[in-house]
């Protein structure tokens, strides 16, 4: 007998955060490239998950609820993935809800400090892409774009964006051990998401491993789309050092970034126990309240 292994895409965007696809059509282009498992992991909010979740039971695609939150870890911001989570839990949602609060907070700070390097009503531009979601830089990313300020994306962020630059704000976003704590309180997995893009030395990156680890966190990313064959190798190990799941994800957000596909990666190295053999995986998540 020969058994065809499952394809599994844990890490992806929709329009309820800053992916260019809404729910619905990102499942249908999941389904398109073959995957069988699908997590959508919007950035602070779980507005995505219904739309996702009916489309997917009409495909026969299998979907996992998830979330990725956004942390403020040692000044530095990091993003843990919740997998498995229920929607409907309160201490998630109330979280979830400050953190949008911080965002609207931010993209006003953000719209002043561009208006004063003489870039022209930058809030209302963003706005209008995030089109009623909530607001993320990559919505600014997309108005100065159009606006002609920069190439694509990417170059926003390198010329507006990123720390001493015109356009940025220091993040506040939750604690770790938060995080962390509303994503188990909604019967979800905590993950490290994409650990090689924080460019930490190694033994920052240990340290966060270890607090993650003590405030309950199970898995870590192993293969993501913004990681080189070494760090994945990397991190393949300090998942074994550390007891964690390796989990495994595009971070796809749409056609922007042509060089990543939803479920399109590379196989975990050797050695790897997927977050899919984890007891947790087992049980399916009841979702009671659709919100
Ligand atoms: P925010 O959570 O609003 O601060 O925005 C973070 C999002 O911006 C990330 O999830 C990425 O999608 C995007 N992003 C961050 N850095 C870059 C970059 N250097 N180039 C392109 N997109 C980026
Ligand atoms: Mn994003
Ligand atoms: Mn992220
Ligand atoms: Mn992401």
């Amino acid at each position: 007998m020969f058994f065809m292994s499952l394809k599994y895409d844990l890490h992806s965007h929709s329009t309820a955060s800053d992916g260019s696809w809404c729910p619905e059509e990102l499942v249908k282009m999941a389904g398109r490239q073959q995957v069988d498992v699908l997590a959508l992991t919007d950035h602070d909010t779980t507005a995505g998950i219904t739309e996702a979740m009916q489309a997917a039971a009409s495909q026969g695609l299998k979907f996992i609820p998830g979330v990725e939150i956004s942390v403020s870890w040692r000044k530095q911001t990091v993003h843990i993935v919740g997998l498995n989570i229920d929607p409907s839990c309160k201490l998630l949602q109330q979280g979830l809800e400050k953190l949008r609060g911080f965002r609207d907070w931010r993209a006003e700070e953000i719209g002043r400090k561009l208006e004063k390097s003489g870039v022209n009503n930058a809030l209302e531009g963003a706005r209008a892409y995030a089109k009623g979601s909530l607001i993320t830089r990559t919505h600014f990313a997309h108005y100065l774009v159009e606006k002609g300020l920069a190439k694509d994306v990417r170059d926003v962020f390198k010329k507006f964006l990123i720390r001493n630059k015109p356009g940025h704000v220091a993040g506040q976003w939750a604690d770790l051990d938060q995080a962390v704590g509303w994503i188990r309180s909604a019967g979800g997995q905590a993950v490290i998401a994409h650990p090689a893009r924080y460019r930490m030395t190694s033994t920052k990156l240990k340290k966060l491993i270890s607090d993650f680890v003590e405030c309950g966190g199970e898995c870590i990313e192993v293969v993501s789309s913004s990681h080189s064959r070494d760090e994945r190798h990397i991190m393949a190990g300090f998942a074994r050092t550390y007891g964690l799941h390796a989990s495994c994800g595009s971070d796809y957000h749409g056609p922007e970034n042509p060089w990543v596909h939803l479920g399109k990666f590379a196989d975990f190295p050797e050695g790897c126990t997927p977050v899919w053999e984890s007891e947790r995986w087992k049980a399916p998540t009841e979702i009671s309240v659709l919100r």
